[in-house]
């Protein structure tokens, strides 16, 4: 019998052939869990609160996959044309899942647009553009034409955090596809790392039994920059150590 853990992905929408929308998500988050030994099961983004919490319940933990701009209302954030992809279900959806997450003690690692859902979640706000609204700060995407590579940065990691403990390192370079970012942080979480001109790329919750955020993506440097697999490695050991359910961090 399996004892591997359950972790739920998050999912989006995309279109489909014949106008019949899709739900999915890039390969390479399920790769990761199942090379991190979890069994990855893909979450589409149409949760309200009540079944997110039963959603919730029956995995051992959660990932927060990459994807397109927070609606700016979900921070009180006012509308603006930079603003990517929006897509106001896979917000509820995703915020209603980590609410839940928060509340279960449920091991939850957060990637990308997942960071900023996180901080969110927990009352924090966004940068809904880092180019227009932070001058000076390095490119944190690729330019049109260029490759992946012309993004990538620096980030320093704060020794006292779950995230330097797990990575084993206190600076990296990592890859970047972001045009938002965390502003002010949410309530109970800390700064684990930033990029050089202060970006925000490492959060974490103070009390969470495992609850870490990452700007970059690492799931697609898995096999390629070494110790990006010791995250889902540790999101599994999470969810194998806590299980569903077991805790009410939040009160
Ligand atoms: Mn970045």
């Amino acid at each position: 019998m399996s004892t591997r853990p359950l972790i739920g992905i998050t999912a989006r929408t995309e279109p489909g052939p014949g106008h019949l929308p899709l739900y999915g998500i890039q390969q390479t988050y399920s790769h990761a869990i199942r090379r991190a030994g979890g069994l990855p099961v893909l979450l589409p983004p149409l949760f309200a609160s009540g079944e997110a919490a039963e959603m919730v319940g029956r995995l051992d933990g959660l990932l927060l996959s990459g994807g397109g701009d927070i609606a700016a209302e979900q921070y009180g954030g006012e509308e603006s044309a930079a603003l990517e992809l929006v897509d106001r279900e896979r917000d509820r959806s995703e915020l209603a899942l980590v609410d839940a997450a928060l509340r279960s003690g449920t091991p939850l690692l957060a990637i990308c647009r997942g960071i900023q859902v996180l901080n969110v979640a927990l009352g924090g706000t966004l940068y809904a553009d880092i180019l227009s609204q932070l001058p000076g700060a390095l490119p944190h995407r690729p330019a049109a034409g260029q490759s992946d590579e012309a993004s990538a940065h620096r980030v320093e990691v704060f020794p006292d955090s779950r995230l330097a403990t797990i990575l084993g390192v206190g600076e990296l370079t990592v890859n970047s596809f972001h045009h938002q970012a965390a502003r002010q942080v949410g309530e109970a979480l800390q700064v684990t790392a930033r990029a050089p001109d202060g970006v925000i790329e490492g959060l974490e919750h103070r009390t969470h039994p495992f609850c870490v955020g990452v700007q970059w993506h690492p799931e697609y440097e898995v096999g390629n920059c070494p110790g990006m697999e010791r995250l889902f490695e540790a999101l599994v050991r999470a969810a194998v150590a806590v299980g569903p359910q077991q805790a009410d961090v939040r009160g």
